[in-house]
C-alpha cells in the first residue's frame, strides 16, 4: 500500500491534541484521504480518533475535547502522533488510517508512517507464519508487528530490532508509555524533523514530516532526523539512537521538485530555494527568446520566479488557480469544453495574446496539465508557446511512497521528445537535465523515476504486485487497497 503522508507529534503539552490538529493542517498537502490523532500519558491509557476525510473534517472542537478529556490531570507529560494520509477513492477504508495502535502484553504502541516497505510482502508472510494477524492491508502494520515482537524492553530497542530487516521508504513515529520516537531509513526517502516550543508548563517536543507543521505552532525547528537516525523523546529527556550506520543523504527529489511544501526546510533551506534554484538552471540549459515567463500555480511558482530571474524576462501572473476543485458530479456537456482544466485554473484576460510566453511548470507526468494549458493559451491568442519543465522527464515507477501512474501512462513514454512539441501544440518543450537536478537537491538523493536507477531493490514479486495493485482491470477494489492517480487528481490538494 501506498502512502505518501504527513506526520507529526507531541511531548508534553497541555493542548497536545490541539498542537497535533494544527501540525496536521499545515501539511494537508501530504494526504486528504484520512486523519487521524492518538493521546497518551502512559500506563497504556490512550484515545484514538481518526476518520476518513481532511483534517478540517474528521476533527471538531468535540472531538479535541474528548480526545484531551482524560488526560488533563497534569502530574504526568501528555503526548500523541497524528497522520495524514494520502489520496482518494472509495475502496480507501477506515481500518488504513492511521495511528495503527495496539496494546501487547499490557503496552501500548502505536504508529504514524510515511513511505513505502519495500519487502514488506516477504515480512508479512513471516510474520503470518509466526501468528501474527494483520488488521489492515497496509505495509506499515509490518513495522507495528515486528516491534511488538521484538525481544527487548526499551522503546529504542525495541525500535531498532524492529526494523533491522525492513527495507525500503520510512519515517515512522512511534508511541510508546514510556513517549514518543521518530526513525527515518537508512536513505531517508522521506523527511523528519524535530522542533521544540519553549512555554511556562516547560518544554514541548515536536517531530514534523515539515518543519511548516512547526511554524503554526511557535515551536522552532532544532534537528532534521539523519538518514538512518532515530529520536526517543520521554521523561529521561532527548535520546538519540542509529539503528544502523550504512546510510546515505538518498531523499526523494520529488519531494524538493513537487511534494514539500515551499516553505519547509531541508537541510537548513526552503525547499522554496531549491526550486528557484532548479528554475534558474532551466534557464541555463533552455534559454529562449520570448516576451513574458509564466507559471502553473503554485507548485512551480518558485521554479518560475528563478527562471525569469535568471532569463531577465518579465514574470507574468496569467493562469489563476481554483483552490475549490474537489470532485464536481457534472459530466462534461459539449459547451463546457475542457472543464477538468478550466475548474483549476482560468486565464487573466489580456496577458498572453500576442504574445510569446515561456510556461514553467515542476513536471509533467502525464502531460495531462500543460496540453490543456497550452491550447487555452493557444486560443487566447498566444503567438509562441515554449513549455520548460523543472525536472527531467518522469519516466519509471516509484517504490518508495509516491503515486506514480503507470509506466505507460507517462508522457515521457508514449511520445518521443522530438514529437512532444506537437503533441502539446506549442512550439518548444524543455526538460531540465537529471545532472543539475543531482547538484541542485543533493549528489545520492533518489532520482529513480527519472534514471529508473533504484537505489533500494524491490522484493523479488514486489514490482509485479505492485502492478497488479494498480491494475485499472482488477477493479476498484485492488488487491491492497491502492487508489491511483486518477482519483488523486481530483482531489483539493494544495500543490497543484
Ligand atoms: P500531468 O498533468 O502531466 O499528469 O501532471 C503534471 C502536473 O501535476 C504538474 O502541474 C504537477 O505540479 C502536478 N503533479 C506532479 N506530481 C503530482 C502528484 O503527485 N499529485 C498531483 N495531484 N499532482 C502532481
Ligand atoms: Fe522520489 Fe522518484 Fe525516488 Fe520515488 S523514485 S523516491 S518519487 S525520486
Ligand atoms: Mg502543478
Amino acid at each position: 500500500m501506498n502512502e505518501e503522508c504527513g506526520l507529526f507529534g507531541v511531548y508534553n503539552s497541555d493542548t497536545a491534541a490541539r498542537d497535533i490538529y494544527l501540525g496536521l493542517h499545515a501539511q494537508q498537502h501530504r494526504g486528504q484521504e484520512g486523519a487521524g490523532i492518538i493521546l497518551s500519558q502512559g500506563r497504556g491509557e490512550h484515545r484514538v480518533h481518526k476518520d476518513l476525510g481532511l483534517v478540517t473534517n474528521v476533527f471538531s472542537e468535540q472531538t479535541l475535547q474528548d480526545l484531551e478529556a482524560p488526560f488533563r490531570k497534569n502530574d504526568r507529560p501528555t503526548f500523541g502522533l497524528g497522520h495524514v494520509r494520502y489520496s482518494t477513492s472509495g475502496h480507501v477504508t477506515a481500518e488504513n488510517t492511521q495511528p495503527f495502535v495496539v496494546t501487547h502484553q499490557d503496552r501500548l504502541i502505536a504508529l504514524t508512517h510515511n513511505g513505502e516497505i519495500t519487502n514488506a510482502g516477504l515480512l508479512k508472510r513471516q510474520l503470518e507464519e509466526n501468528g501474527s494477524v494483520f488488521n489492515t492491508t497496509s505495509d506499515s502494520e509490518v513495522i507495528l508487528h515486528r516491534v511488538i515482537r521484538a525481544d527487548a524492553d526499551h522503546p529504542i530497542e525495541k525500535i531498532q530490532q524492529g526494523l533491522s530487516d525492513v527495507r525500503g521508504a520510512y519515517s515512522v513515529l512511534f508511541l510508546f508509555d514510556e513517549g514518543i520516537g521518530g526513525v527515518r531509513d537508512p536513505h531517508g526517502f522521506r523527511p523528519l524533523h524535530v522542533g521544540r516550543r519553549e512555554t511556562e508548563a516547560g518544554e514541548t517536543y515536536c517531530f514534523a514530516s515539515e518543519t511548516c507543521g512547526f511554524d503554526i505552532l511557535g515551536a522552532e525547528p532544532v534537528a532534521e532526523i539523519e538518514p538512518g537516525e532515530g529520536y526517543f523523546v520521554s521523561e529521561d529527556g532527548v535520546e538519540t539512537f542509529r539503528p544502523t550506520e550504512d546510510t546515505v543523504q538518498g531523499m526523494c527529489s520529488f519531494e524538493s521538485i513537487y511534494f514539500s511544501r515551499p516553505d519547509s526546510l531541508y537541510r537548513d533551506r526552503s525547499i522554496h530555494k531549491y526550486r528557484v534554484e532548479m528554475g534558474r538552471a532551466l534557464w541555463e540549459e533552455h534559454p529562449v527568446e520570448a516576451d513574458l515567463v509564466t507559471g502553473v500555480p503554485d507548485s512551480s511558482n518558485s521554479a518560475t520566479k528563478g527562471f525569469a530571474d535568471a532569463s531577465g524576462l518579465p514574470l507574468e501572473i496569467t493562469l489563476i488557480r481554483s483552490h475549490y476543485t474537489g470532485r464536481t458530479f457534472i459530466a462534461p456537456y459539449q459547451s463546457l469544453r475542457d472543464l477538468k482544466v478550466k475548474k483549476k485554473f482560468n486565464l487573466v484576460p489580456d496577458t498572453v495574446d500576442g504574445k510569446r510566453v515561456v510556461i514553467v511548470d515542476d513536471s509533467i507526468v502525464r502531460g495531462t496539465t500543460m496540453k490543456n494549458i497550452a491550447r487555452m493559451f493557444r486560443r487566447r491568442g498566444a503567438r509562441e508557446i515554449h513549455v520548460r519543465i523543472a525536472s527531467p522527464p518522469v519516466a519509471h515507477p516509484c517504490y518508495y511512497g509516491i503515486d506514480i501512474p503507470d509506466e505507460d501512462e507517462l508522457l515521457i513514454n508514449r511520445v518521443p521528445l522530438e514529437e512532444m512539441p506537437e503533441h502539446l501544440g506549442v512550439e518548444s518543450v524543455k526538460y531540465l537535465s537529471v545532472d543539475s537536478v543531482r547538484e541542485v537537491v543533493g549528489e545520492q538523493n533518489c532520482r529513480a523515476c527519472f534514471t529508473g536507477d533504484y537505489p533500494v531493490d524491490i522484493e523479488e514479486d514486489g514490482r509485479d504486485e505492485y502492478r497488479k495493485s494498480r491494475d485499472p482491470t482488477t477493479g476498484s477494489a485492488s488487491p491492497n487497497g491502492r487508489s491511483s492517480q486518477s482519483d488523486r487528481q481530483e482531489t483539493p490538494d494544495v500543490n497543484v
